[in-house]
C-alpha cells in the first residue's frame, strides 16, 4: 500500500524483464505509463490486465500531483516507460520527487537501461563514466556542448535517434577530430544488434554505406580525454628539461 514502484521494462528483447517486475506489475492497483498503448502491448504479452494511467513528459507535473493523491489514499502504483528504466531520459522525475517529499515509499525495480547495456560491452573504461543523454537538437548548441566535453576524462555516453545520428557525428567530427574513435551500439538486445568501434570519420562512412544502418536506436560512447606524453608536463617544466638536457654532457 502507498508505494510507488519504478519498474524497468525491456529495451527490445521482451525476455529482458525481471521476475520481480512481472510480480510488481501484476500486484499494483495502477500502472502509470509514458504511453499507455505502447505499454499495453507489453502487459498483454505478459498476460497482465491492469488499470493504466498516462504520464507524458508534457503533462507530468500536473499528473504527478494526481498520482500522489491516489498514493496518499493507499494506492500502489507502478511507473513504466516505453523502454528501459523510467526517468532515464523518460518521464518520472516530478513524480518521484513529489513522492519523496510527501514521504511516500518509492521502490526501484531495476532492469534494462540502454546506456549501461552499451557501456558494458563497449570495451571502453567503465570505472568512471558520465551519461550525457541526448545532445541539443541544433548544431550550434550541439557544437558548444561537445566543446565543453573536449577534456572530459571519463567515458562519455550519449543517446541518439535515427533522425540526428549523422548530424551529431558530423559535429563530433568537427569538435574531436576525425581520428577520435567512437563506439556505436545500435538496436541493443534486438535481432540487428550491432556494436562497432571506428574513428568518427569512418563511422560516418560506414553509416552512409547502407541507409539501413542509420535506422533504429543508438547509443554513442566516447573514450575520455587522456593527456598525451607531450602534454603531460606543464610548459615551464618542459622548458627546464630542455635546458638541463643542453647542459648535460
Ligand atoms: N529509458 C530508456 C533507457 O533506460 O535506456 C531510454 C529512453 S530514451 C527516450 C530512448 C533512447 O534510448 C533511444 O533514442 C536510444 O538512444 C536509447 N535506446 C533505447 N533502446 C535502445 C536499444 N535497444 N539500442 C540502442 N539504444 C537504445
Amino acid at each position: 500500500p502507498s508505494t510507488l514502484y519504478i519498474v524497468a521494462t525491456p529495451i527490445g528483447n521482451l525476455g529482458d524483464i525481471t521476475l520481480r517486475a512481472i510480480d510488481t506489475l501484476k500486484q499494483v492497483d495502477l500502472i502509470a505509463a509514458e504511453d499507455t498503448r505502447h505499454s499495453g502491448l507489453l502487459l498483454q504479452h505478459l498476460g497482465i490486465h491492469a488499470k493504466m494511467y498516462p504520464l507524458h513528459d508534457h503533462n507530468e507535473q500536473q499528473k504527478a500531483q494526481q498520482l500522489v493523491e491516489k498514493l496518499k489514499l493507499g494506492a500502489s502504483i507502478a511507473l513504466v516507460s516505453d523502454a528501459g528504466t523510467p526517468l532515464i531520459n523518460d518521464p518520472g522525475y516530478h513524480l518521484v520527487k513529489a513522492c519523496r517529499k510527501e514521504r511516500i515509499k518509492v521502490v526501484p525495480i531495476p532492469g534494462a537501461c540502454a546506456a549501461i547495456t552499451a557501456l558494458c560491452a563497449s570495451g571502453l573504461p567503465t570505472d568512471r563514466f558520465c551519461y550525457e543523454g541526448f545532445l541539443p537538437a541544433k548544431s550550434k548548441a550541439r557544437i558548444d556542448y561537445l566543446t565543453k566535453l573536449l577534456q572530459e576524462p571519463r567515458t562519455v555516453v550519449f543517446y541518439e535517434s535515427t533522425h540526428r545520428i549523422i548530424d551529431s557525428l558530423n559535429d563530433m567530427l568537427d569538435v574531436f577530430g576525425e581520428d577520435k574513435s567512437i563506439v556505436l551500439a545500435k538496436e541493443l538486445t534486438k535481432s540487428w544488434e550491432t556494436i562497432i568501434e571506428l574513428p568518427i570519420s569512418q563511422l560516418i562512412i560506414w553509416l552512409k554505406e547502407d541507409p539501413n544502418r542509420q535506422k533504429g536506436e543508438f547509443v554513442l560512447i566516447l573514450e575520455g580525454y587522456h593527456k598525451t606524453n607531450d602534454e603531460e608536463l606543464d610548459p615551464a617544466a618542459i622548458k627546464l628539461l630542455n635546458r638541463l638536457q643542453q647542459e648535460l654532457p
